[in-house]
This record gives C-alpha cells, sequence and structure tokens, in this order.
C-alpha cells in the first residue's frame, strides 16, 4: 500500500465553506493533509484541481503520496474563536493509511479540546481513529462531535474493485460500533453508494447505529454540470464489470427509493446530499456547556 508522506507548513488552516458543505450548514472545513493516500477509484477531489488547492503532482498522481500540514494544530488553536462548524475533511480522510506515522491528528484534537469550536464532524473511513478514543472522548465533552464513517457498498468484492486500499466493509461497521459505543455520536454514511445490495445496507447499517443514515450516489456529470465529479478510473471499473448503471440518475433514484423505504420501515430518518449531511453540523448541548448555563 502506498503511505508515502512528506510535511509542509501551511499558512491557514480554517478555509470558509462554500457550495455542498455550506448548503449542509457548516462554516469551516480543516483540511489537514493534501493527497489521500486511500486513492479511491472514485474519488472527487482530484477532479477539482487547481481549485481544491491542489497541487498538479496531487491531482497527477492522487493517492500515491500525501503532504501532511505540520503547523496544522497551533494554526487551528490560535483560528477557533469558537462559534465556528467544522467539517474534517472535503479534501482528504483525516485517517488515510499515511496518518498512522504521520501522527498529526492527536495534535489537532488536542488543539481543539484546548479551544473548541461549536461542531467538529470528522468525515472518515479509517479504523485509525480508534487509536484516537480517549482524546475523542474528551473533546465530545467540549464540544459537540460527531464522526460520519464512509461505508460505501454491502459487498467486500466490490469493495476490493474500487477501494481496495480502504478497510474492509465488516471492520469499518466493527469500527462503527466501537464509536457509539464508547460514547461517541457515530454516522453510517452510505457515500457515495458502489454496486451493493440496498436494503442489505440500510440493515447493517440500522443495527451499528442510532442515528439517521446519510447517503449519496455517485456524482455524475448528467446531474451536475460543474465542480467535482467521479473520477475517470471508477468509470472505467464500472464498464469493465457491468455496473454502468450505477451512474445512471434514473438508476440512482431508483436504488435511493429503496434505501428510504428500508429505513423508514427501520424507524429511522434517511436523506441525501446536503440535507443529508446537515445531521452532522447541528449543535447539541455539551455537559460542559450545560454545567455553564446552570452555573456549576
Ligand atoms: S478516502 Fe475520501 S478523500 Fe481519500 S481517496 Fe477515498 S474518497 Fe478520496
Amino acid at each position: 500500500m502506498p503511505t508515502a508522506f512528506h510535511f509542509a507548513k501551511a499558512r491557514s488552516i480554517l478555509s470558509v465553506t462554500r457550495g455542498f458543505i455550506a448548503q449542509a450548514g457548516f462554516t469551516h472545513s480543516l483540511t489537514p493533509a493534501r493527497n489521500c493516500t486511500y486513492g479511491c477509484s472514485y474519488c472527487y477531489v482530484p477532479t477539482l484541481g487547481f481549485y481544491g488547492g491542489l497541487k498538479p503532482a496531487d491531482w497527477q498522481h492522487w493517492g500515491e503520496f500525501t503532504t501532511f500540514k505540520s503547523n496544522a494544530a497551533p494554526l487551528l488553536f490560535n483560528a477557533i474563536r469558537g462559534s465556528e462548524v467544522i467539517y474534517c475533511s472535503p479534501l482528504v480522510d483525516p485517517y488515510q493509511p499515511a496518518e498512522k506515522e504521520g501522527c498529526l491528528m492527536p495534535g489537532i484534537l488536542d488543539a481543539l479540546a484546548q479551544n473548541p469550536p461549536s461542531v467538529f464532524a470528522i468525515q472518515t473511513r479509517g479504523p485509525l481513529i480508534l487509536r484516537d478514543m480517549r482524546r475523542l472522548q474528551n473533546l465530545a465533552k467540549r464540544t459537540t462531535l460527531r464522526v460520519s464513517f464512509s461505508i460505501t457498498t454491502n459487498r467486500d468484492h466490490i469493495r476490493r474493485k474500487y477501494e481496495p486500499h480502504c478497510a474492509t466493509i465488516e471492520e469499518r461497521f466493527d469500527t462503527v460500533r466501537q464509536l457509539r459505543l464508547a460514547g461517541i455520536e457515530t454516522f453510517a454514511t452510505l457515500a457515495p453508494l458502489l454496486p451493493c445490495d440496498p436494503e442489505l445496507l440500510i440493515q447493517t447499517a440500522v443495527a451499528a447505529t442510532e442515528t439517521g443514515i446519510i447517503a449519496d450516489p455517485l456524482h455524475i456529470r448528467d446531474a451536475k454540470k460543474h465542480g467535482a465529479t467521479t473520477r475517470a478510473t471508477a468509470l472505467r471499473i464500472s464498464e469493465r464489470h457491468g455496473f454502468l448503471e450505477w451512474h445512471d440518475a434514473k438508476f440512482q433514484a431508483g436504488i435511493v427509493e429503496r434505501m428510504r423505504i428500508a429505513a423508514e420501515d427501520a424507524g429511522r430518518y434517511f436523506a441525501i446530499g446536503a440535507k443529508a449531511f446537515s445531521l452532522l453540523s447541528q449543535r447539541k448541548e455539551t455537559q460542559e456547556t450545560t454545567c455553564n448555563l446552570r452555573n456549576c
């Protein structure tokens, strides 16, 4: 697995959101590294090019290396004013394989615990997040902390075709369960939807979580004229294995409807797109804010 990594100093660490993430209610995004060593075949990020703050080497060699922002933690500590609703991250998985050695997230979580924002949502598919459990629990006492854990299919042979460097589906659901049992509010985020058994995937997500279900089909140019979209690598895999309908808007709508019915039959809220991701951005009272309000 390619896990080459570099360190470089960043000038700033929080970006004001726009587009999809802003529509979901986030005011800022935090991206701890440039380029992601998961290298998923469908990843939208390299299709952004310069607009994602990437260098040409990043989108030309997506997934082959990453560049950590070495000063992320002190920059973050100084940047936070307390009202920020932060999504981490639209451009990289903070628990990508290289994070095991790069080890940036512990410092970031400590900085957040010392100077907490209003909401902090972690988007990941990395079981490595369990390494930082004590820090996550500490942060959850100080702010609204949510983990949105990406699971793309219930079929592991499909996972191996489209995202071979990611953990197995079983390990990902197990990680969701461990986070939930440790008291971390954790969502199963079924996105982007790869070929799957829609009802089975929903049933497994319902069993592993206590929250609403977030989902999103693969982005397609027909439905989204501008901005990030599915990488050509995934299209070639779909073509080779007879899965091109998973890139068709009408077919996707049928799958989403089947998932909505299955989720609602199980008593769970289900949504797609920015409406679904807005489940992650709502502030709730934490132990410490409640305590402060009661003056204890
Ligand atoms: S984990 Fe996310 S950011 Fe990383 S390559 Fe996969 S889709 Fe892209």
